[in-house]
């Protein structure tokens, strides 16, 4: 990944948000081909943690989409497949469905084949040739992509070339949505930040009919899911987004007030304080890149999910212990940042109450 500065642009008559410069090709291959690390290489997969206990990502995808599947047999493939958990997931539960799947990375592509799994390296541009499908699906990848017309326009021509009327094809996408409280906007391979309108706008305009819509998963948080079925070429069926769009602008207002938070608590820490942080995804990379976190000596990170326990994070050269609740009552620490989801603070407080005095949860300001 190129190091560089984000800059994101919004359309003062619509208020989309992308980035402000281009990927090129070569970076674009690169990039996916071989450093993308989501679900790719061939590591435990995410987990989410409810009250129900430890959830897979690919299963909480599986349990949202599979309904909007037909339940005959069909072609199904999937673009930007990782290394096939969902596909895997998808074909034991629609098992009349024949499944087949497109992923950029080289590895990732190969692990899925070595599952078993009908997976082929490549990424989708306007001029790729895929397979005939009458269901096509793809999970947060739509985002990444700077070609969203050609993309758009080869999913169509693979559904046309299913030969099924276009009322019993269905393109199925789940990508990130500007309308809750998320951070993507900080993420450099996010080219795209919609709301939920712009996306019914997106795909009306591209021939696509949205048939379903949802965008408030009690998981999938900040994830929409748009059901679609192709319709001519000339109808425009998108609704025109206009006026004052202010959420993605929000977006970011409320995450800079985050991170002058952290930074405030920062300050207040001695320089020897010994500080560890709870979580160590997203939010954690998204901290250090963005406060003077990066700066401070971080002596672990707590992580609940077992995969990641007695594992490092390497940050700027030295390597992060990764322990768990109980590491933490063995080696105590002056003070504790939460880098996780706004949503789990409540929890983890409660379960760090009796470890570590001094933790620090910011404020989620009006997570909806
Ligand atoms: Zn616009």
């Amino acid at each position: 990944m190129r190091p560089g500065t984000l800059r994101k642009v919004e359309c003062d008559s619509c208020g989309v948000v992308a980035n402000a410069s281009h990927f090129s090709e070569q970076e674009v291959l690169t990039l996916y081909g071989d450093e993308y690390a989501l679900n790719t290489s061939g590591a435990e997969e995410h987990l989410f943690f409810t009250k129900d206990g430890p959830i897979a990502r690919s299963e909480v995808f599986c349990q949202w989409i599979a309904p909007h599947f037909f339940s005959g047999p069909q072609r199904a493939l999937e673009i930007g497949s990782g290394q096939g958990n969902l596909l895997a997931r998808l074909s034991e539960t629609l098992p009349q469905a024949k499944f087949s799947g497109i992923e950029g990375s080289h590895r990732a592509a190969e692990l899925a084949r070595s599952r078993g799994l009908d997976v082929r390296q490549g990424l989708v541009t306007g001029n790729t040739e895929l397979p005939a499908a009458e269901t096509i699906f793809s999970v947060n990848v739509l985002e990444h992509i700077e070609d969203i017309d050609g993309f758009l326009a080869t999913i169509r021509r693979s559904l046309a070339a299913s030969d099924a009327e276009p009322s019993a094809q269905r393109l199925v996408l789940c990508l990130p949505i500007q309308n809750y409280y998320g951070y993507d906007l900080f993420f450099l391979e996010h080219v795209w930040h919609f709301t939920v309108d712009h996306v019914q706008q997106l795909l009306g305009r591209r021939g696509f009919k949205v048939l379903h819509c949802e965008h408030q998963h009690p998981i999938n948080h900040g994830i929409g899911l748009f059901v679609c079925q192709p319709l001519d070429d000339s109808v425009d069926n998108g609704a025109s987004v206009d006026g004052d769009y202010p959420w993605i602008r929000n977006n970011r207002d409320r995450w800079h007030r985050v991170f002058a938070e952290v930074n405030t608590w920062l300050e207040t820490q001695p320089a020897d304080a010994k500080i560890a942080v709870f979580g160590g995804g997203e939010v954690f990379a998204l901290f250090r890149a963005f406060t003077r976190l990066g700066e401070r000596r971080v002596v672990a990170c707590i992580d609940e999910d077992p995969a990641k326990v007695d594992q490092t994070i390497e940050s700027d050269g030295h390597n992060i212990i990764v322990g768990n609740i109980e590491w933490l009552r063995k080696n105590p620490v002056d003070a504790l940042l939460l880098t996780l989801n706004p949503k789990y603070h409540g929890m983890v407080k409660d379960k760090l109450a009796s470890v570590v005095d001094r933790v620090f949860s910011w404020s989620p300001y009006d997570p909806k």
